[in-house]
């Protein structure tokens, strides 16, 4: 949707300009981050154009239709070469986004006021310049397509409008500026059904922390492991670009029947045959998505907390109790 009230486009751009520092970096971030925000599925139609030919079954690539300018396709390919550059920094080594529980990501479409956690510990935070759980106006949610499943065309998963933009100014800009995103407004409750049903998908929900959201949180993603530019990148690049929920999943052997349904499904390709050709989990790769414990019928797996100091849950509650103590 693109918002023709110039007045309503000029307070969107004024409340984005808020977000960033008034530095020299600052200003190189609020351009980048104009551009991503008016031309996401451009930005990612390139991201994932940039490894496709890597992955072991590449696909024909969709390009978003109705963005003309040469000068916008430019500019946003410049953009993308320059992240890949940082391969090693930014994308690569550092996370980009933050793999949650439905009970954690439940949280945070539910916030009923603002959210500031200040600076929050390293173990929560997916990647260095993303330092706090900030989320203005809470209950300005928007739904929006999913770029990443929009770029696979009609191979693409469905539903397609599963993408949660949560707080301001991230929904004003998705509904204001972004013709292709099909953003509309939800309630809480429109926001949790998206999420449960995801949920039974077993799709992965993500809290993203980008570096043109000026490292704060903006939106929760239900991926799956078959379109998401992340995700692919993770498992194929091993790039690790999702930071465990602070859990991990374990078997229990006892109760495991060995019929080898959780490693089909497995998001993060996590769970392998041992010599024995058993089922084991990866503790290295399980990003504690939850996507294993719906498909075992046998009520075999569970997710154990990783050590804190290590890897710490986004869990809201929890932390604003801290932050009260
Ligand atoms: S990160 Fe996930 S939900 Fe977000 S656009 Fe990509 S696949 Fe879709
Ligand atoms: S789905 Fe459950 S029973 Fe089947 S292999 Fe995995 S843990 Fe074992
Ligand atoms: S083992 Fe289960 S919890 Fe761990 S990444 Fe795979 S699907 Fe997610």
């Amino acid at each position: 949707m693109f918002n023709p009230d110039a007045e309503a486009r000029k307070k969107t751009q004024r409340a984005l300009s808020k977000a960033f520092p008034r530095t020299t970096e600052g200003f190189a971030a609020l351009l980048h981050a104009q551009l991503y925000f008016a031309y996401i599925p451009l930005y990612v139609y390139y991201m994932r154009e940039s490894f496709n030919n890597y992955l072991p079954e590449p696909d024909v690539l969709v390009k978003p239709r109705g963005i003309e300018f040469d000068i916008v396709d430019e500019l946003v390919k410049t953009a993308v070469n320059e992240c890949n550059s940082k391969a090693g920094s930014l994308m690569t080594n550092s996370y980009h986004a933050k793999v949650l529980r439905l009970e954690d990501a439940e949280q945070i479409v539910t916030l009923t006021e603002d959210l500031n956690l200040g600076e929050l510990p390293k173990t929560i935070m997916p990647y260095e310049v993303a330092k706090s759980a900030i989320i203005e106006a809470a209950d300005r949610i928007a739904i929006i397509d999913c770029v990443c499943r929009n770029t696979r065309g009609e191979k693409g998963c469905t539903p397609r409008d599963v993408c949660i933009v949560i707080g301001e100014p991230w929904v004003s800009w998705c509904l204001d500026r972004d013709r292709y995103l099909n953003g509309h407004i939800v309630t809480q409750d429109e926001a949790l059904k998206v999420l449960r049903e995801c949920h039974e998908r077993g799709n992965v929900h993500a809290a993203f922390f980008k570096d043109v959201a000026a490292g704060r949180l903006y939106s929760i993603c239900n991926c799956c492991p078959c379109c998401c530019t992340a995700l692919l990148s993770q498992n194929y690049l091993t790039a690790p670009m999702m930071a465990g929920s602070g859990y991990i999943a374990k078997i229990d052997m006892d109760k495991c029947v060995n019929c080898g349904l959780c490693e089909k499904k497995c998001n993060f390709l996590a769970i392998y045959r041992d010599a024995n050709n058993h089922v084991q989990v990866n503790e290295d790769l399980c990003r504690g998505c939850e996507g294993c414990l719906g498909v075992c019928k046998k009520e075999a797996i569970t997710l154990e907390l990783v050590d804190a100091s290590v890897l710490a849950p986004l869990d809201i509650k929890a932390l604003k109790a801290q932050m009260n103590a």
